[in-house]
């Protein structure tokens, strides 16, 4: 069924939602400073952070800084240390620490020109909209990822990046909501339409709303039946040592997600090292594989379904002490969460995990004989050349070598299916990032994780994806629907 939105009226009700909502943080600066330094700053300080953070960033560096002479006293180190832990903080003092000469150079006031603010260091096209239409009220319409997603959903616009959305929209969005959309849809977005599981069970628009490429949220306690079918969401996420997540906000970051099952590799710790609050999520049960070795290795997995059966590793003394397999079996399909092993530095490692990889390939085939399997897990591989971002420079290396990518070929063929391909061909999506040299900044990354099933489960594939904005480790999670 097509259903034609009727702006006025859902901005309408939305504007009157949204009201007992938080306000983005860059509103509230404006409407506390009603100073375009401090929302051009606040605004290049929220670009991929939460608004906690930028709120307390902002705070500490405008007591130091209120404004730009103030400013261009700070040295980029001290910046760095005001902001921090704003995403990509040093790229942002560097931006910030430029500024006072660049705004300097376009006679010592900050432009109230969208094409102007452009001029600036680390000022996009969204920062100076926003900048434009929050500090100066001037019109213009700022497109966060947040409007941009939503107006898809409803199908007022058909785009597929923020600037195509921000130019249909000049094109039809009646002016008197150039100035509140941003607002109104950054509230909405955070607070009930989710980029991940939206709350569409309590959602004010819901009659209106087409709910176009949206998988809703389950509310708890909904069971899955014939007659509501709906895919299973299953994440993946090498977490690279759970209790440094944990401290990141990790249990809140699950009900966030809202998985209905949720496997984790990288977890580094005993099973008597684990908190409360960690092994007991509320509406999951955990179940935790973890190595001999202190501090090494580990797999877990959260369910809302109550498995059927658990089996700890793979029945092979070789590789069971290094807690890499954990298996849940479900009614009608097994779980494997799977930590392949890295061929390591000089690859030192490369045949242990050769033998590992046949090993698992054997088990999880004959699992496949039963039912349907689903093999998740950082696979420790980039497959093809469009999985990473250097290939030539890394064909000898961990992770890259001819054995390791000819073992995953060897892998689909004996029948199974690497799903996020199922949907997308394209090179540039990662799962992981090197700590080092500003990689995932700079998104020089490889895909490594996935969720592959067997080939006659195919079609039980609904979607594949990577969430790639979700941070805490260096890994962001990968998504399985699963029907
Ligand atoms: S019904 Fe769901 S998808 Fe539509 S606007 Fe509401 S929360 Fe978003």
């Amino acid at each position: 069924m097509k259903m034609k939105i009727d702006i006025d009226l859902i901005l309408a009700i939305l504007a009157k939602e949204v009201a007992g909502y938080k306000v983005p943080v860059v509103d509230l600066i404006a409407a506390q400073s009603n100073d375009p330094f401090q929302v051009l700053v606040a605004t290049i300080l929220s670009a991929r952070t939460k608004d906690e953070t930028t709120a307390g960033a902002a705070a500490r560096l405008f007591k130091k800084a209120p404004d730009l002479q103030s400013l261009a006293g700070l040295s980029e180190e001290e910046i760095a240390r005001l902001i921090y832990p704003v995403g990509f903080y040093r790229n942002k003092a560097g931006y910030l620490a430029r500024l006072p000469e660049a705004v300097a150079a376009m006679g010592g006031v900050i432009p109230d020109e969208v094409e102007t603010l452009t001029k600036l260091p680390g000022v996009g096209r969204k920062t100076a909209n926003l900048v434009v239409s929050v500090a100066f009220h001037k019109p213009a319409i700022c497109v966060d990822t947040h409007v941009h997603r939503i107006m898809n959903i409803w199908g007022y616009v058909q785009t597929k990046t923020p600037l195509e959305t921000e130019m249909a929209l000049r094109g039809k969005l009646p002016d008197k909501h150039w100035l509140t959309v941003n607002s109104i849809l950054v509230a909405f977005g955070q607070g009930t339409c989710r980029p991940v599981s939206p709350h569409c069970d309590r959602c004010v628009i819901q009659q209106y709303c087409p709910q176009i490429g949206v998988t809703p949220r389950r509310v708890p306690g909904e069971r899955r039946t014939a007659a509501m079918e709906r895919p299973l969401k299953l994440l993946c996420w090498n977490v690279n040592g759970i209790r440094a997540v944990e401290k990141k906000g990790f249990t809140e970051l699950v009900k966030d997600l809202d998985p209905d099952i949720l496997a984790i590799q990288e977890t580094k710790l005993q099973e008597d090292q684990l908190s409360d609050g960690l092994k007991n999520i509320e509406g999951y049960q955990s179940f935790w594989h973890c190595a001999v070795r202190k501090g090494y290795s580990g797999v877990a997995v959260y369910s809302r379904i109550p498995p059927v059966n658990v089996v700890y590793g793979i029945n092979d003394p070789a590789f069971d002490n290094e807690g890499r397999v954990l298996t849940l079996e479900f009614a009608d399909f097994f779980l494997i969460n799977c930590y392949f092993p890295n061929a390591a530095e000089g690859l030192k490692r490369l045949d242990y995990k050769l033998a590992f990889n046949r090993s698992l390939l054997e088990y999880a085939r004959g699992l496949a004989a039963e039912k349907s399997v689903v093999l998740c897990g950082d696979y420790n591989v980039a497959h093809q050349e469009i999985d990473l971002k250097n290939p030539k420079s890394n064909e000898k290396n961990a992770g890259f070598t001819p054995e390791e990518r000819s073992w995953m070929d060897a892998f689909l063929a004996a029948g199974f299916v690497d799903t996020f391909r199922m949907f997308n061909n394209e090179s540039g999506h990662y799962t992981w990032w090197s700590y080092r040299f500003n990689a995932r900044s700079k998104d020089i990354g490889w895909r490594i994780d996935y969720f592959c099933v067997d080939e006659k489960s195919r079609h039980r594939v609904q979607g594949a994806a990577i969430l790639k904005d979700v941070m805490g480790s260096d890994h962001c999670p990968v998504q399985l629907d699963f029907l």
